[in-house]
């Protein structure tokens, strides 16, 4: 608990950001598309009269679709259907008495509604994360949202649209960050009361601070994934890690966001020297070294020294990273004590690079601690699992002494009577 306190955290939370998230959701909620319209002129400076992606822009994009970036697609989608297809589970009958069964049959939601950021970077490759288990888990409506981008006519990113059009996905908005995520919570009418979006069960999908504290407003409203906000990274590494593929990997995650977090988690004093090193000389030379060294400067990021790796590990479950990386000798030993990750990237060639895009494992992870409640977006997002319950006469006739017992004792007698009058004037 003392632990949780002092992990290193961002300034601003997703309760923070509640306070400018809450007043975007009641405006979509109570004007629908007219409101959506001037957010997306105000927060993306694109000037539309119409949120919706239309059918022509879907098939172009992917007509036009770089075929190296195509390929990589679709291997991504091939890997992340085979892992999802796994993810099914079947219904389970349980056998409680002779007569008397209870089952757990999952069944898909009817609608979601998928959100892919595109905000400082676009992210195609989250298309495929969410689409591939909502379609694996057979949901029937899909759609998808991402920011409208001044820079190409005010539509989504192309390579988005292609990814949607690759996926089969026909229903696709223009519409990004919070007031995307009230869109599919509430639906949206045109200013004549007309639907244009119908509202949705569950909204999964990362983004950035906004977008995850918008998820948590809604809740309950809708179902969500779990909070995916800024990314992080966490390396738990001894003396046995290369410094070199650990700076490395520590960039690639704080590339998304000044708001990312990259945290490095050691036992071996020369290893945090080397790693301090090495991103000293590589920073400065990556694309995006303005929001990298944001990042990395941010409370939420450091470098913690530890006694050893069984103290390591108990810093980075009080941490619960998205991302954690064991880098140390018997990593995959160390990887199974792990309790509190979004995901775990064992030994040293697996960095989270190769999740983001190809692992076949889900990249919409819980960020900022909730981790330790939450999972990572997998095909049972978008399932129930509903109880069917069926007693014969005389399992439930067996039975009843107890049933009338119990609603007794809670003092709700009408229980027990909605048994016992099934038997009323019948022998025991
Ligand atoms: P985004 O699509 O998440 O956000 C862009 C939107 O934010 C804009 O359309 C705008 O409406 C809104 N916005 C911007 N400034 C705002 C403000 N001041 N007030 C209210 N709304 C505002 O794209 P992004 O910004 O590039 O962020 C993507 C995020 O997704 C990054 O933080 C990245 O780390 C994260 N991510 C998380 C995961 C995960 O699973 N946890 C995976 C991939 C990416």
């Amino acid at each position: 608990m003392a632990l949780r306190a002092v992990v290193p955290r961002a300034d601003v939370d997703v309760a923070a950001a509640l306070a400018a998230v809450a007043p975007i959701c009641e405006d979509v909620r109570a004007r629908g598309v007219p409101a959506l319209l001037e957010l997306t002129a105000r927060f993306d400076g694109v000037h539309a009269d119409d949120v919706r992606v239309p059918a022509h822009a879907l098939t172009d994009a992917l007509a036009a679709l770089d075929p190296d970036v195509r390929a990589g697609l679709e291997e991504s989608i091939r890997r992340a259907r085979l892992v999802a297809t796994d993810q099914l589970r079947g219904t389970t009958t349980t056998e409680v008495v002779p007569g008397g069964r209870v089952s757990e049959r999952w069944v898909p939601v009817g609608r979601v509604g998928l959100y892919v950021p595109g905000g400082r970077a676009v992210y195609p490759s989250s298309v495929v994360m969410n689409v591939v288990p909502a379609q694996v888990a057979g949901v029937g409506s899909i759609a998808v949202t991402t920011p409208a981008q001044k820079e190409f006519g005010g539509s989504g990113h192309p390579t988005i649209l292609a990814a949607c059009a690759l996926l089969g996905v026909e229903e696709v908005y223009a519409v990004g960050g919070a007031q995307a995520i009230a869109m599919f919570a509430y639906g949206a009418r045109d200013a004549d009361g007309a639907v244009v979006v119908e509202p949705v069960d569950v909204v999964t999908g990362p983004g950035n601070i906004y977008v995850a504290s918008a998820k948590r407003y809604v809740q309950g409203t809708v179902g969500i994934d779990s909070e995916a906000g800024p990314t992080e990274i966490a390396v738990l590494a001894d003396a046995t890690a290369d410094a070199v593929h650990v700076a490395a990997d520590l960039i690639s995650q704080a590339e998304h966001d000044p708001m990312a977090a990259a945290v490095l988690v050691t036992d071996s004093p020369e290893l945090a020297d080397a790693v301090d090193a090495v991103l000293g000389d590589r920073v400065a030379a990556t694309k995006h070294a303005g929001r990298i060294e944001e990042a990395l400067r941010g409370p939420q990021s450091a470098i913690v020294l530890v006694d050893d790796v069984d103290a390591g590990l108990a810093v980075v479950d009080a941490y619960a990273a998205e991302h954690l990386e064991v880098q140390t000798a018997d990593a995959a030993a160390v990887a199974a004590r792990v309790r509190n990750a979004g995901a775990v990237f064992v030994g040293p060639h697996t960095p989270v690079s190769l999740g983001d895009y190809c692992a076949g494992s889900n990249h919409v992870l819980p960020t900022g601690g909730t981790a330790s409640f939450s999972g990572g977006l997998s095909v049972q997002t978008f399932l129930r699992g509903i109880h069917v319950v069926e007693y014969d006469e005389r399992a439930l006739r067996e039975v009843a002494p107890h049933v009338v017992a119990l609603a007794q004792s809670e003092d709700l007698p009408a229980h027990g009577e909605a048994v016992s009058a099934r038997f009323e004037g019948t022998a025991p």
